[in-house]
């Protein structure tokens, strides 16, 4: 009887040694809405424990970037009159990496197109604004508007801000961060199509799709191959609607109010910084060929520019594989 219970003992033993051992069925992965887009974290190594973090983090920084959280530094900021706000280390590292693009993009990438954007409203309106009213947004826009003062923020002459353009690779870079602290090794982080391959998968790179515009869901116009980078890709195609046969997107040149409109659909930028990646994206959109690979170029950044007619053109330190199929991209090493 005794050596019965030792059997069973030593059964419940190991049965539990099995359980406790049990493995993570990797990729783990977390998926939510946020900022109004879809945020998705894939782990190859670790536990849910970390998704469950990275996910809280990003519901953290939106509370602090999002122009419509009451509450949140940019609704602060747009609500101040003026005033100045001092806001938290991160907003204003944030807005500096923000100013960095605008001065540097000659104002093609300006944080304080809010005036613009509401008035576009291209997720809900059906009509294009009058063009008196594109001009009267066009007034209090202006990157020049906004003073960064360490932490304090001044926002002159009526402006209002929108980091739309760039607070989603900010925020990528900070899960990124955050999985790294976390002994995370491998790991893709999609917020919206801002992507950061942390490290690569099973020994080699990840491979990204670039998404075709206007084609059909999950269409790609080539694949990027990258291991410990971002590709952030700002599209035509990714927020529009369509008045008269003519599309109106969402990424708007400060120029002229209007949404930019030259050849181009997509932009996807490759670097090391998702914020820096997400900012660029939307300026070399609006700058277009030449001048997008100039600026990319100041900040050791690559491009896949893709036209109206499907066309693609690549920075040059960005090599098609040879060996492999079409389309398939790698950085030149
Ligand atoms: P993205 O998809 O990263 O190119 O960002 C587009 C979003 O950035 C828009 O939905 C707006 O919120 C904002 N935005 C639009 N035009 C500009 C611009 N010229 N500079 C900075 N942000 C912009
Ligand atoms: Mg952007």
């Amino acid at each position: 009887m005794k050596k019965l219970i030792c059997l069973m003992l030593s059964a419940v033993l190991v049965l539990g040694l099995l359980c406790s051992c049990s493995r993570n069925v990797y990729p783990l992965s977390s998926t939510q809405i946020m900022m109004d887009t879809v945020v998705s974290v894939t782990i190859y190594d670790g536990d849910d424990g970390v998704l469950t973090g990275a996910m809280q983090l990003c519901k953290r920084y939106e509370n602090l970037l999002s122009k419509t959280v009451p509450g949140s530094d940019v609704y602060k900021i747009n609500h101040a009159n003026g005033q100045p706000v001092t806001v938290a280390d991160d907003t204003a590292e944030l807005l500096s990496i923000a100013l960095d693009i605008s001065k540097k993009s000659g104002g093609a990438f300006d944080p304080t197109v809010l005036p613009l954007v509401e008035l576009w409203d291209v997720n809900n309106a059906t009509a294009a604004p009058d063009d008196a009213k594109v001009k009267a947004a066009l007034t209090s826009v202006g990157y020049q508007n906004i003073l960064l003062d360490g932490n304090v923020v001044t926002v002159k002459n009526g402006a209002g801000l929108d980091l739309g353009g760039i607070a989603k690779g900010f925020i990528a870079d900070k899960l990124t961060a955050y999985l790294k602290e976390n002994g995370i090794k491998s790991a893709i982080i999609n917020l919206g199509g801002n992507t950061v391959l942390v490290g690569g998968k099973n020994g080699g790179d990840f491979s990204v799709g670039v998404q075709k515009p206007f084609g059909k869901q999950n269409e790609l116009c080539a694949t990027v191959m990258l291991r410990d980078k971002t590709a952030v890709t700002s599209g035509t195609y990714q927020r529009y609607f369509e008045q008269n046969g003519r599309l109106y997107h969402h990424i708007i040149d400060p120029k002229t109010g209007y949404p930019t409109d030259n050849g181009l659909d997509a932009v996807t930028v490759v670097t090391d910084s998702s914020a820096v990646a997400d900012g660029l994206s939307t300026a070399c959109l609006i700058l277009g060929l030449e001048k997008g690979k100039a600026l990319a170029k100041t900040y050791g950044a690559e491009l896949i520019f893709v036209d109206k007619n499907g066309k693609l053109t690549v920075t040059d330190g960005l090599v098609f594989d040879k060996n492999g199929k079409e389309n398939i991209l790698k950085l030149k090493e």
